[in-house]
């Protein structure tokens, strides 16, 4: 069967279970601390442990986060949850069960409408969303002839959100695992920190004959915390199968592990059912129950939602969807870029400033946008600078980096004490040009002996030449206009 055929002909299946830890500051059941990077076994109380006659109680705010997500994903609230008792053996688990919700989760069937970049979007279905503990780490690198055991990380409460298989596609998959990133986010219910697992996606993918209603066998690849690996992973299972299918080999319902380094996946165990692990509702725990009016509170508080936000910066500002999308992921975003907008009365030019030098210095630096070291203010000041034409493309970055470095509070500022007002006089720009022909007569010479096509590339010599001399304050149009002037 031919590449062309194989990719026609199968429809991918994509369902996830994305595990959110909540951003609480205490654990599911205990009051032990749920602070990062603390020294092993120093954040496990009696509790987390299981021991005897200790009892468990569930932390509210988790609940109240919980039911956050759910509303802002159009879900049912279950007024009644239940906790149960999940039992499986495995040296990170000391209780022998993991303590989570089956039959009755906080949260219910419900929806998200994922954005493309181009503007269009898909619908997601949640078939729910339900509370559970965390359980230990094995260190298998930590001493050298056993593995240890870190519990710090049992107990830490986990929402754990369950898709229908919706996804038919890994860029549909990644679509929605951003869009899911930010919200819980912008909710304040997870720090987003995914290089420390706060947000885990386990992707389950089939693929079935084009045209077919019926679902493939899927297999599970778990733990996936990064978008890129997320998107590889799907990629190479998605290949893996159709390959087996088009030999006539079945695929394995089976759970698989995905390293993202290598790029190399494995089968880890057969898939397990719900039956294997012996379900019942935690005799230490009462059913949790919420009040109606408690969840009308909670609504009331929800913060705009991104894909509102987005719809507003496009009407508000005639920003294009795929700009309006990267700006109204986060709150903190759109309010600078608003800010930027008003103070410079451009918006496009804010948006491509903030979405490009803006955002890449802040990754390069590792820093968020709330210490961002160039404020709103400042830079919509500059891009007024740019606007009516002080500064060129070039010198404004100049400029950016000076603010950036702290060399002054605003754009005025630098452009005064660093003279790097842009030259647009033409008799200014005229001399620059002769000089630098006179510096340079060989070249000119050349330039003259050559045909038209290597005369395009060998104008950007003087118009290197040029900047230097001003020190990148010529304006570019006109320095190129005089360039072609004297030269031809
Ligand atoms: P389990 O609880 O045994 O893991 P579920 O039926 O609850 O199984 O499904 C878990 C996840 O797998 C869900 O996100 C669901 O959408 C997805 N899923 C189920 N069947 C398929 C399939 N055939 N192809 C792709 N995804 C699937
Ligand atoms: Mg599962």
């Amino acid at each position: 069967m031919t590449e062309e055929r194989s990719s026609t002909a199968w429809e991918v299946v994509i369902g996830l279970e994305v595990h959110v830890q909540l951003a609480c500051r205490s654990k599911l059941f205990s009051g032990a601390s749920t602070a990062f990077g603390a020294p092993p076994n120093s954040q496990v109380c009696a509790i987390d442990m299981g021991l005897p006659g200790t009892l468990p109680s569930v932390n509210r705010e988790a609940v109240d986060m919980a039911i956050r997500f759910g509303l802002a994903a159009n879900a049912r609230i279950n007024r009644t949850c239940v906790f149960e008792r999940k039992n499986y053996f495995y040296p990170d688990l000391p209780k022998g069960y993991q303590t989570t919700q089956l039959r009755q989760p906080i949260v219910g069937a419900g929806f998200m409408d994922v954005q493309l970049d181009d503007g269009s979007d898909f619908r997601v279905r949640i078939h729910h969303a339900h509370l559970e503990e965390d359980a230990g780490k094995s260190l298998h690198d930590f001493q050298v002839d056993s593995t240890a055991i870190d519990l710090n990380r049992a107990g830490m409460p986990l929402l754990e959100i369950v898709t229908e298989p919706d996804l038919r596609s890994a860029c549909q998959a990644v679509a929605f695992a951003r869009q899911l990133h930010a919200l819980v986010a912008g909710l304040g219910i997870c720090d987003g920190h995914m290089e420390q697992g706060s947000l885990r996606f386990d992707v389950n993918v089939s693929v079935r004959p084009g045209g077919s209603s019926s679902l493939g066998t899927r297999t599970e690849t778990k733990n996936l915390n990064s978008f890129r690996f997320m998107e590889q992973a799907i990629e190479q299972e998605v290949r893996r199968q159709i390959n087996l299918l088009e030999r006539g080999a079945a695929v394995r319902q089976e759970t698989r592990l995905y390293n993202g380094e290598t790029g190399q996946a494995a089968a880890l165990r057969t898939k397990e059912e719900a039956g294997d692990y012996r379900y019942f509702p935690c005799p230490d725990l009462l059913p949790v129950r919420v009040e109606q009016g408690h969840i009308d509170h909670l609504r009331a508080s929800l913060p705009e939602r991104p894909e509102m936000r987005q719809a507003r910066l496009m009407d508000k500002w005639g920003l294009p969807a795929a700009e309006a999308a990267l700006l109204a992921e986060q709150a903190a975003t759109a309010s600078y870029f608003e800010a930027t907008a008003m103070a410079c009365d451009d918006a496009r030019l804010a948006a491509q400033w903030i979405t490009g030098t803006l955002a890449r210095n802040l990754k390069r630096d590792k820093i968020s946008l709330q210490d961002s070291p160039v404020s709103a203010e400042a830079l919509g000041g500059l891009l007024q600078r740019v606007k009516d034409n002080t500064l060129s493309a070039p010198l404004a970055r100049q400029v950016f980096d000076a603010l950036w470095q702290g060399e002054g509070s605003c754009a005025d500022d630098v452009i005064a004490s660093q003279g790097l007002r842009q030259v647009t006089d033409e008799s200014c720009l005229e001399r620059l040009v002769e000089q630098v022909l006179t510096e340079h007569p060989e070249q000119v010479k050349n330039y003259k002996a050559a045909d038209s096509a290597r005369q395009k590339k060998m104008i950007g010599f003087f118009v290197g030449q040029a900047m230097k001399t001003s020190k990148g304050t010529a304006n570019p149009e006109q320095l190129n206009r005089w360039l072609h002037k004297k030269l031809s």
